[in-house]
């Protein structure tokens, strides 16, 4: 007893409630517990699995029972239609019956039916995991979440399956919750959300760009000079994928397109020491100065006394507001 009251009390640092709960389960089960029912326990804690399976009740199987009259919903609770009218023996036999349909289903298709959900399918070498978690500073690339408050996954942007390289630039580090949603948006309604990536304008200069001009690229973005740069130097951040603005690409795409202005303004200032100052830029639609309707970011070097007076950059689309201080 003294021991274990002694950890529990006074040893045990709680960066969760991981070893609390496993502990109780020892001591529930008479001191030796399975792995599975250690995970069990832990599981029941976990109020983001709970949601996710309240989102799957609700828009997935409630919505199907409520359509063909067996349930209803009313505010929070569902009811069965006809359980009123059912026999505790006719309830016994019902449960019987939906655990061997449950059991006729596994039966069939095995672990299989989890799969999507199912962490690190392939995994990625540590080595990798390292430098994206490092890259994105150890927070979800898509909600910011930071690793120390939720397990950071390893991913492939564009899947294997779908072409998708090995490359640290067709990876992205997501939180357990954006990544289980990713999975799920693939595996449901957006199978072929991947496939999005892909699309290509015929007539659109960008998509089809002569492959000699693209200076770099990565999986989802590319980098060319602009043909009539308003500076030397000047670079356009460009998605691969045809898309008119900025607000229609998506976050795996904007992570593309800043990880190659973050190399190209490292790359101009070492070229050309006199670069001292950046501005970037997406004009947004044509009344924005928008020319060419595939969404690209400027990356446009600036340089001491390059013009007169530099106060207020961007503000400047509007001629004369730039400088408010004046
Ligand atoms: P925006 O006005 O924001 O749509 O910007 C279009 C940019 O694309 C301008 O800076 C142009 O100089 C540049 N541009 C236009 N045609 C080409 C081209 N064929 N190759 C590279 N850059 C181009
Ligand atoms: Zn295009």
């Amino acid at each position: 007893m003294g021991t274990l009251k002694d950890y529990i009390e006074n040893k045990m640092s709680m960066s969760h409630v991981y070893q609390p709960v496993m502990i109780k389960t020892l001591l529930v089960n008479g001191g030796v517990a399975h792995k599975k029912a250690i995970a069990k326990d832990i599981l029941s804690y976990d109020i983001s699995q709970v949601e996710y399976y309240i989102r799957i009740t609700n828009n997935m199987v409630g919505r199907v029972l409520r359509k063909n009259g067996i349930a209803k919903k009313e505010k929070d609770n569902y009811s069965l239609i006809s359980f009123k009218d059912l026999s505790a023996e006719e309830v016994e036999a019902l449960i019987g019956l939906c655990e061997s349909k449950i059991a006729e289903y596994i039966d069939k298709r095995g672990d299989k039916i989890w799969e999507h959900r199912r962490r690190n399918r392939k995994a990625v070498p540590g080595s990798i995991r390292y430098q994206v978690l490092k890259r994105a500073k150890g927070r979800c690339e898509l909600c910011g979440i930071s690793m120390e408050e939720k397990a950071l996954e390893v991913d492939h942007i564009v899947p294997k399956n779908h072409g998708g390289e090995d490359s640290l630039d067709n990876y992205q580090a997501l939180c357990f919750t954006c990544n289980a949603n990713k999975r799920d948006t693939d595996d449901t309604d957006f199978r072929k959300m991947n496939a999005v990536y892909s699309h290509r304008e015929q007539n659109c200069i960008f998509c089809t760009i002569n492959k000699g001009r693209i200076i770099d690229s990565n999986e989802l973005a590319f980098v060319i000079r602009d043909k009539y740069p308003v500076t030397e130097g000047h670079l356009l951040m460009i998605p691969k994928r045809h898309c008119k603005t900025y607000f229609e690409i998506s976050q795996a795409e904007l992570n593309s397109m800043h990880r190659l202005a973050h190399k190209h303004r490292e790359i101009l200032i070492t070229e050309d020491p006199g670069i001292s100052g950046f501005n970037i830029g997406f004009n947004i639609g044509k009344d924005a100065g928008q020319t060419v309707n595939h969404c690209h970011m400027h990356l446009i070097p600036r340089r001491k006394g390059d013009v007169n007076n530099p106060v207020g950059g961007v503000r400047n689309i509007i001629p004369g507001k730039g400088d408010y201080t004046t």
